[in-house]
């Protein structure tokens, strides 16, 4: 089977890929770029490690990164590049795709060679089905982040290879930490999810309480965080965000569209609180109640 060469500059997401290669062929060449620790770690992944280095070379150049891949593939018996789904990894693998005159196949939750072909799966029709889809030729496959486990310890080896790249025409003037939401609404058992019922942003401290009192974590649908930015992205349940198998999931105010319900349909209970009795949501609810989310969080605050 064909060659796999994987690469993401998050460690964490770096590991998986070698997991997923290893589906493919046994023969994994990893990447870092101008970091050695990163280097190290693919090593020790028992990968083929290669240290890409160029002075000016960063990785949110993604026009130069795919510009650097693409000589290390000149140089490698590869024919497949595996890079993660995440926001950087869509633009690389646009990029990549192009310059390697590859198929492009990206938010791939898993994959299977059959045959001599790799079978990647994929949501379709906006999370209703899923669709199995192959390449033909030179293929560049984008893994949605944490669908596989990291990869384990094994012996690897690490080489570096100096690339040439065009002058830049990104210039990086500071780097900041993320100042992000730490919270893992995909690992809480008890989810109290907010949609566009919630009348305005004061409310949501109720909510709040709420799940607190119930031991839980506070989620939303999207555009509760990408349009009104009540809360943070990382909250978003469905599609676009996360996954969750809560034992417990109380939606507030949320229709049901597919996008968001493809997010929360593995829960154990589903409790849907909706003024409309015709709500999308409450054909997958375990119970309903036709109310205002409002009266709702009160009284059960009060009862808790
Ligand atoms: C490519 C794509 C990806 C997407 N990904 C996601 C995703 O990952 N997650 C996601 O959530 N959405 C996603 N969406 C958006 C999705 O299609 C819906 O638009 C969104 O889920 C609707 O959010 P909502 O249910 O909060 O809002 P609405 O659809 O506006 O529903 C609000 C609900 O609140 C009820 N309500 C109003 N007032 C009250 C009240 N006082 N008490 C109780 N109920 C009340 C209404 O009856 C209604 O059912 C995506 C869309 C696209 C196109």
């Amino acid at each position: 089977m064909a060659g796999v060469i994987v690469y993401s500059a998050n460690p964490e997401l770096a590991l998986e890929l070698i997991t997923v290669a290893r589906l493919i062929n046994d023969k994994v060449v990893a990447l870092s770029i101008n970091d050695d620790q990163l280097a190290q770690a693919l090593s020790q992944a028992g990968a083929q490690a290669i240290k890409i280095t160029h002075p000016d070379l960063v990785v949110a150049d993604t026009a130069a990164v795919a510009a650097a891949i693409k000589q290390v593939l000149d140089g490698v018996q590869a024919d497949v590049v595996l890079l993660s789904s995440d926001r950087r990894g869509k633009e690389l693998a646009g990029r990549l795709a192009q310059v390697m005159g590859a198929g492009c196949l990206t938010d791939v939750a898993a994959l299977e060679v059959k045959e001599g072909q790799i079978e990647c799966q994929r949501n379709a029709l906006g999370g209703a089905t899923i669709a199995v889809q192959c390449i033909e030729g030179p293929q560049l496959i984008a893994i949605r982040p944490r669908s596989y486990p990291a990869a384990g310890t094994a012996a690897g080896s690490l080489e570096e290879m100096a690339v040439e790249i065009k002058a830049s025409g990104v210039k990086v003037l500071e780097f900041k930490a993320k100042v992000g939401d730490k919270v893992d609404i995909e690992a809480a058992e008890t989810l109290v999810a907010v949609g566009q019922g919630l009348s305005d942003e004061g409310q949501l401290a109720g909510v709040q309480d709420l799940a607190a009192k119930l031991g839980g974590e506070v989620a939303c649908s999207k555009p509760v965080a990408t349009d009104k930015k009540w809360l943070s992205e990382e909250r978003i349940i469905g599609l676009s965000g996360k996954k969750c198998k809560p034992q417990l999931a109380l939606l507030l105010g949320i229709s049901g569209q597919v996008q968001f319900t493809v997010g929360i349909r593995d829960a154990k209970v589903i409790v849907a609180v909706n003024t409309d009795e015709n709500a999308a949501i409450n054909y997958m609810a375990d119970y309903i109640m036709q109310a205002d989310l409002h009266q709702v969080v009160q009284e059960l605050k009060q009862k808790l």
